[in-house]
């Protein structure tokens, strides 16, 4: 029992050394993997800064109901802000305010406001779409909307 012992205690500088070796590894490890995931979030954050910058070039709101191009409006054009309703055939309507140069739904008829949620229209990537009332307002650097329908695949229900 007393051998047994000793030998514990003899190994025991050993195995602390291990178990601290272990730790400093793992903590070197961490330590990369923090400083790793550190980089990513700096460098999707210029990545994002970047993005946002660039796309906020968007100056013209094509508004498309139904698919068919209905009015283009030139935001950098507009000196006040103002409020119009879009209604559709089956008595839906959206509510669009032009607010400072921007474009977004204030209210709509819709029951997932999806729409309202979506905040300012700034880019093609990311276009106001109101899938219930038909209605899908884009905002391009282009005056003229590549064409004067939108993508078929968005009315494909
Ligand atoms: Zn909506």
């Amino acid at each position: 029992m007393r051998s047994d012992n000793n030998s514990y205690s003899d190994s025991q500088p050993l195995k602390q050394n291990t178990t601290n070796n272990v730790e400093k590894l793992l903590k070197k490890r961490a330590a990369i993997i923090c400083s790793v995931l550190a980089l990513i979030i700096i460098a999707s954050g210029f990545g994002w800064f970047w993005w946002c910058n660039s796309s906020n070039s968007g100056q013209y709101a094509h508004l498309y109901q139904y698919g068919i191009l209905i009015d283009t409006i030139d935001l950098a054009a507009v000196s006040d802000d103002y409020t119009f309703t879009i209604t559709g055939t089956d008595g839906s309507y959206n509510i669009i305010e032009i607010h400072d140069h921007k474009i977004h739904i204030i209210d709509a008829s819709c029951p997932d406001l999806v729409c309202v949620n979506t905040g300012y229209g700034k880019n093609n990537i990311l276009p106001i779409t109101c899938l219930p009332n038909s209605l899908i307002i884009k905002v391009t650097s282009q005056p003229a909307a590549d064409s004067n329908e939108v993508d078929i695949d968005v009315y494909t229900y």
